[in-house]
């Protein structure tokens, strides 16, 4: 049977792990999940005629999740590597990022990734972020369950160092109200996200139509805007 004639279930199950600001994150005051990923997936729905039903997982907890049919994609800031593409498939690419070292703002010896060498560095388990950190060497790394708490770590002083998405951590920055830390140096790799979907799975098609929708349409934009206002 070819894949394009499975009708997808309605509601639509899709994964994320729900603290990575701005892209999803859990309202403290509705307990809702906010954020551009959820914006996008949502707009994605409408143009599919389905509704989407969020379902909250650990980042590490995604691809087994896709693999044994439990949600039918995920949108979770997730960075299209060969690796994971191995694994299962992805969509077209819906945003550049990279990674960014985060240091205490008085910190004046680390200023790049040779730098980092030997020190304790902080990251996320399962991400592009922890994979580069292990790069460094003799560095000592330290893993948490999501990049709020790796950041947290480095404010506390346990760490010298975070290697996260430059996004993410710029938004706890300069909207979040994270004191104490700072960007340094470039950016360490160019990243683009994808949604992800299973291996082979019949919703490639219907994703990818539903995000070039919202490029055409300029909703993509007012999203991004919404977002990622200058
Ligand atoms: N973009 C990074 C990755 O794919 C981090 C994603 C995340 O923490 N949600 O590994």
């Amino acid at each position: 049977i070819p894949a394009f004639s499975q009708s997808p279930p309605n509601p639509f199950k899709v994964a994320t792990e729900a603290t990575f600001p701005p892209f999803e994150f859990q309202n403290n005051k509705t307990g809702q999940i906010e954020g551009f990923d959820v914006d996008l997936i949502k707009a994605i729905g409408e143009k599919a005629g389905l509704t989407i039903e969020l379902v909250n997982l650990p980042f590490d907890g995604i691809i087994p999740a896709l693999q044994s049919g439990s949600v039918q994609a995920a949108i979770s800031g997730m960075t299209i590597t060969p690796e994971r593409a191995r694994a299962i498939d992805f969509s077209r690419p819906y945003f550049k990022a990279g990674l960014a070292i985060a240091v205490q703002e008085n910190n004046d010896t680390i200023k790049s990734f040779e730098d980092l060498k030997d020190k304790r560095i902080a990251v996320q388990i399962g991400t592009t972020g922890a994979a580069e950190a292990k790069k460094v060497p003799g560095a000592k790394i330290t893993t948490f369950d999501n990049a709020v708490l790796a950041l947290q770590e480095l404010v506390n002083g346990n760490v010298d160092a975070v290697v996260n998405d430059g996004p993410v951590t710029l938004y706890a920055i300069k909207d979040a109200g994270l004191k104490g830390v700072k960007i340094v140096g470039q950016l360490l790799t160019e990243e683009y996200y994808g949604i992800a979907l299973a291996k082979n799975s019949p919703y490639v098609q219907l994703i990818n139509d539903g995000l070039a929708k919202l490029i055409e349409s300029g909703q993509y934009d007012v999203i991004y805007r919404k977002w990622f206002a200058a």
